[in-house]
């Protein structure tokens, strides 16, 4: 009796043993399965969020003078400027929201006109504004377009947007402990919606009018993607590059461009970055070695200063012999730090063969 339990004990424990086998070997092989899978997927995607095609080298390239710049000029001649913890998240490169009350906005209609007076591109609403300091950049921009296609197809679709609240969503607001607050809408958040940043006026999204009455969202195909190969060379990015999705937390938007100056937009487009990746590059960039960027006008020197916990911080600017600022550009970096571009005037460069000069002195 006992041996027959016990047989049979141990024929319930085999037959246990072996679907257990029979289990791990069916996980295991579900588990290779799924990995291959996705090894596969990663692989289709990573295919897929290379750039379409390689950005060819811009035609003005070698036309790009060689500077460098001068470190004594830079340890010699300087001074400290005040910013204030305010200032954190103002600026070309921050997420600032626009101040409507303090002005600075113009209608877009007044960059869509070529130097002979042609109407050029078009608005989908005539009211449309952005900031100011981006007009000029937009209109070069457009009439570069438009002299290398011949296309006046481009039709602005959305610029300047104040953080826009749900009117018909207004209700009494109570706080917790069931104080009345007042009757008002909460705002939408940024997050919830595709296309982000139209609140700091430096944000812009392109339409093609395709005859027909018919118009779509700007793709990079054909002659339009020509914005996204020279956009840089007016200070400006595609905002939400494809392959970038981890960094900017958006999908690829070939439609929206953001305004953040020459001298970064340069520097992302060499370095093939997106604004996050920039801000983070740039962190190991001070005053004393600063990240220097070529442009067919100008060289100019970028650099952080990180903040302090409270108070100001004290930004180096460099100065000419009379003592005053050089052209500079502080911009916030929204968390925790300040981003300087100076313009650099010839005194603080050096050319060519000064250049290896440099070089050779610094090594040894
Ligand atoms: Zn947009």
């Amino acid at each position: 009796m006992q041996n027959k339990r016990k047989d049979n004990t141990n024929a319930r424990l085999f037959a246990m043993k072996l679907a257990a086998a029979v289990l791990s070997a069916a996980v295991i092989l579900l588990i290779t399965v799924v990995f291959v899978k996705t090894a596969v997927k990663k692989d289709k995607k990573e295919i897929k969020s290379k750039p379409p095609e390689q950005l060819p080298e811009v035609s003005q390239a070698e036309s790009i003078p060689d500077r460098s710049i001068d470190e004594d000029m830079l340890k010699n001649n300087f001074t400290y400027y005040a910013v204030g913890p305010e200032q954190l998240h103002k600026g070309l490169l921050s997420d600032e929201s626009f101040d409507e009350s303090g002005g600075g906005l113009l209608p877009i209609f007044n960059a869509l006109f070529d130097k002979d007076g042609s109407q050029i591109a078009s608005l989908e609403d005539n009211t449309l504004k952005c900031h100011s300091e981006m007009i000029n950049p937009l209109n070069q921009m457009l009439t570069a377009f438009y002299s290398s296609t011949k296309l006046r197809t481009i039709l602005i679709s959305k610029a300047y947007q104040p953080k826009t609240v749900q009117q018909s969503e207004a209700y009494d607001h109570y706080d917790i402990y069931g104080n009345y607050l007042g009757y008002y809408a909460d705002p939408i958040t940024e997050d919830s919606e595709p296309c982000a940043e139209h609140d700091n006026g430096f944000s812009i999204d392109f339409c093609v009018y395709d005859g027909n009455d018919k118009i779509r969202q700007l793709t990079a195909e054909d002659k339009y993607s020509w914005f996204e190969k020279n956009c840089y060379k007016y200070g400006f990015i595609l905002r939400y590059p494809e392959g970038k999705e981890q960094f900017t937390q958006k999908e690829y938007c070939p439609a929206h461009f953001r305004y953040v100056g020459k001298a970064a937009a340069n520097i992302m487009h060499e370095k093939g970055l997106c604004l996050e990746e920039f801000a983070e590059l740039i962190k190991n960039y001070s005053y004393d070695k600063p990240l220097t960027v070529n442009t067919e006008e100008k060289m100019y020197m970028v650099y952080y200063i990180a903040a302090p916990e409270s108070g100001d911080t004290l930004v180096q600017i460099p100065t000419y012999r009379d003592g005053e600022m050089l052209p500079f550009e502080i911009s916030g970096n929204s968390a925790d730090g300040f981003i300087i571009t100076v313009s650099l005037d010839d005194s603080f460069t050096l050319k060519d063969n000064a250049y290896t000069e440099l070089d050779s002195s610094s090594l040894s």
